[in-house]
């Protein structure tokens, strides 16, 4: 088996030095970074995925995430002492993977890496920056968070987009509620099951013709939901 090689941004090296032996234990490879600056130096292909706080010397974990997201699609694992639910929703908009606050269990971090990374071999991850249905009328510009109909913007709130990004990106599989949760927010996210029904019906309001019968996100009785006419993801 390939080396799986994590990233940790991290200042604070007692926090450093606990999470490197944690993962050293469970077989990973570990690069550190201290500063932000060095965190981009360091970071490469090879890199499997991204541990990244966002309080940081020289670059901020915000700067750090955002370039490495316009360079690579790498799982990134945001590290934060925020709690605010709005800077945890941005850092996942910027391209954060999921999140953890600390304090946090070295044990905790080890599992969400390992969900992490579980879940990058299970779905598509998506390359491509523009995503359209086949019938050509819907088109989700990825790199700018941009939702079209028959050419005409159509806005999203964040969360909506987020959804139709996850649905949108593995077009032939069906989404349980808690696998859209789980991909599109990460999944310890506050679980509101029920709430992804209030989202999706928002959404069709939006973007179906007739949103009493949909025909761009299918709901699969007694399993979730799927996109519907989007037949292949073009991959870069
Ligand atoms: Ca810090």
């Amino acid at each position: 088996m390939a080396d799986v090689i994590i990233e940790i941004i991290e200042d604070e090296e007692n926090i450093l030095n606990i999470v490197r032996s944690y993962l050293e234990k469970e077989g990973y490879k570990v690069i550190s970074a201290k500063d932000g600056k060095e965190g981009l130096d360091n970071f490469n292909e090879d890199i499997s995925l991204v541990l990244l706080d966002l309080m940081l010397p020289k670059i901020s974990g915000e700067e750090v995430l955002k370039k490495i997201r316009s360079i690579s699609e790498v799982p990134i694992i945001v590290v934060t002492a925020k709690v605010e639910e709005d800077d945890i929703i941005g850092g996942l908009k910027l391209g954060a993977d999921d999140y953890i606050t600390k304090p946090f269990s070295p044990k905790e971090l080890v599992e969400r890496i390992k969900a992490v990374l579980r879940r990058i071999k299970k779905f598509n991850i998506p390359r491509a920056s523009v995503i359209k249905t086949s019938d050509g009328r819907l088109e989700m510009d990825l790199d700018n968070n941009r939702f079209f109909k028959d050419g005409i913007e159509i806005n999203l709130t964040k969360n909506e987009f987020l959804i139709m990004k996850t649905l949108f990106s593995n077009p032939n599989k069906i989404f349980t509620r808690e696998e859209i949760i789980e991909l599109t927010f990460g999944y310890d996210y506050e679980a509101f099951d029920r709430a992804i029904d209030t989202h999706i019906k928002n959404i069709r309001q939006k973007v179906e013709d007739n949103p009493k019968n949909p025909q761009y996100i299918k709901t699969i009785y007694g399993m979730g939901y799927k996109s519907g006419g989007v037949e292949d993801v073009p991959f870069k």
